[in-house]
This record gives C-alpha cells, structure tokens and sequence, in this order.
C-alpha cells in the first residue's frame, strides 16, 4: 500500500491540526502524550485530560461536560494512524510541492509589491499636481484649471486606495 501523497501546504496545516494537542500544543505519540478521545468527539493529550479533570472538568473545545477519569477514556487510534503518516518519510519528501506553494506565495506578494510601487509614483505626482496650486493667484500661469487638476487628483486617490 502506498502512502496518500499530500499535495499542498493546506493539507499539511490541516494534519498538523490533527496530530497536535490542542491545548499543549505537542505532537501526540504513542507513548506519553496520548491521545484519548472524549464523549464530544475531541481528542487530546493524556497528561492535559489528566489535569482537566483536575481542574474543570468540561472540553476545552465545545465546552461539554467530562465524565469519568482520563484512564477510563479510549485512545483514538485514528490520531496515531495520521501521526505515524506525519512523522513517516514520505510526509517530508513532498518538498517539490512546498516550493511551489511558497513560489505562488512571493508572485503574489511581488506583485502586491509592484502596485504597491506604482501607487506611491502615482501619489508622488498628485502632491506635484497640488503644489502647482499652492502658488498665489497672481503667480499662477493663467492656463491653470483649477477645478480639473483637482478632479484628476480625487481620480487618483479613489484608484489607488
Ligand atoms: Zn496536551
Ligand atoms: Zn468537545
């Protein structure tokens, strides 16, 4: 049997979600951090259920009350499956597909970076524009329309919020 290929970060976001404990935030395994599964269906880590039932005996999740004690509870063997998926080889060789979400990423964020440039040129002639207007009345070349140069100065504004 050949192990699912994970194709793209959000899978790997979503599986980290699974395998981690929610409240300590550690990888659950086999041994120590435990995952048990309580009555609503959320799973965590046995030393955090064992401190909850300490302390306030209620799923940090959804807030449904826990009965009974920590030892008592079934460990989810569904949360081991996937955490013997994450920690297994395959899961790091998808590589390829990390560098070309993280490719799709900085085009975006290049391209933000661009208009972003764009922008500041364009505001960078509006402030020209209006300095124009800043001169007296009398030092003002009389082709100088006013009313236009401040409408094309509001254009720019709004396209380039
Ligand atoms: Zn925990
Ligand atoms: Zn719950």
């Amino acid at each position: 049997m050949r192990s699912p290929n994970f194709q793209n970060i959000d899978t790997s976001i979503r599986m980290e979600e699974i395998v981690t404990c929610s409240i300590c935030m550690q990888v659950f395994d086999s041994l120590h951090l435990i995952p048990k599964m309580i009555e609503c269906g959320h799973t965590f880590c046995s030393p955090c259920l064992t401190k909850l039932f300490q302390n306030n005996p209620s799923c940090p999740n959804c807030r449904a009350e826990i009965k009974g004690t920590e030892s008592l509870l079934p460990i989810n063997y569904n949360t081991l499956k996937v955490v013997d998926i994450y920690e297994s080889k395959n899961w790091s060789e998808s590589e390829m597909d990390t560098a070309a979400e993280v490719t799709k990423r900085k085009d975006m964020i290049l391209k933000k970076k661009a208009q972003m440039t764009s922008s500041i040129e364009v505001f960078d002639k509006c402030l020209a524009k209006l300095e124009k207007l800043t001169v007296s009345e009398s030092e003002r070349i009389d082709t100088v329309n006013v009313k236009r140069i401040l409408k094309e100065v509001d254009e720019d504004l709004k396209n380039n919020r």
